[in-house]
């Protein structure tokens, strides 16, 4: 069966949200490491997260995506917006090893002008220096839309990524549905050539993950505006074949759609009803 969930908030603790995962059916999640505007994280409470790992071990639930703030940008020009960058990362990196089984998702970044080869440098240069070898979270470049100078919108920027970290560090991708589309590659028409153009550029066993989103806009907008499922330009016949397809069925999934809990709870429902 396919491993479902949704971004969920952990602002009321973990095993709460884990409940709250449940009781949408969900066996997967995803959340903020911390608030994505602020930059202080909670602090942690050990008896939460081991109920909370108790919750996803005894419910079967897929590796949960811990996401990181989006003012993260590992390759700003600005050598404070950098260090806050690494900071947030290894202070990330150091709790998740609480986590039983969790990747630690994050945009790779902006670059300001400098260009996507030094942006590519800077992001790795974070990346080796927040990440310890000894860590147990696998982290996740996610795939972007392209808006404005964002890296990451096409494979082989996220390949280069994954050449400059040190061997020793866990890497894979997560892919965006909305997220590719926006950045042109044609999910809707041709699947099967777009994860066999990533699998001939990263390599397939290095996608970990998934965001399921709708998309507002069409292919190549470079938008990154969310849609719920079947209501966007990737549509629903679109969504069966994602969720059934050999490459992707084993990942976690996790929607970021513009909904609440309840709406949530239908789109799981939606999509495991075109899971065969
Ligand atoms: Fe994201
Ligand atoms: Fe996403
Ligand atoms: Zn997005």
């Amino acid at each position: 069966m396919i491993k479902l969930g949704c971004h969920m908030s952990v602002s009321k603790g973990f095993a709460n949200m884990g409940r709250d995962a449940l009781s949408i059916g969900a066996d997967t999640l995803q959340f903020f490491t911390r608030n994505p505007r602020g930059s202080k994280a909670k602090e942690i409470d050990l008896e939460d997260i081991a109920e909370f790992n108790k919750i996803c071990a005894e419910n079967s639930f897929g590796a949960v995506i811990a996401h990181a703030p989006y003012t993260l940008n590992p390759c700003s020009k600005d050598e404070k917006v950098r260090e806050f960058a690494f900071e947030t990362m290894a202070d990330d990196m150091n709790r998740l090893e609480l986590i039983d089984n969790v990747y630690y998702n994050f945009h790779p970044g902006s670059h300001v002008g400098q260009g996507a080869q030094e942006g590519i440098r800077l992001i790795a240069e974070v990346i080796n220096s927040a990440v310890k070898p000894g860590n147990k979270t696998t982290v996740l470049l996610e795939t972007m839309a392209g808006k404005g100078t964002e890296i990451g919108k096409c494979f082989e920027e996220l390949k280069s990524i994954m050449d400059s970290v040190k061997s020793g560090i866990n890497i894979g991708v997560c892919m965006d549905t909305c997220h590719v589309f926006d950045a042109g590659y044609d999910i809707v028409t041709d699947l099967d050539g777009v994860l066999r153009e990533f699998d001939s550029i990263i390599g397939i066993d290095r996608l970990m993950a998934l965001h399921i989103n709708d998309s507002m806009n069409p292919i190549g907008s470079h938008k990154d505006r969310h849609q719920k499922i079947g209501q966007g330009s990737i549509g629903s016949e679109a969504f069966s074949r994602i969720v059934n397809h050999p490459y992707l069925k084993r990942l976690p999934m996790c929607l970021e759609t513009p909904n609440e809990l309840d709406g949530y709870k239908r789109e799981i429902e939606l999509l495991r009803g075109f899971a065969k």
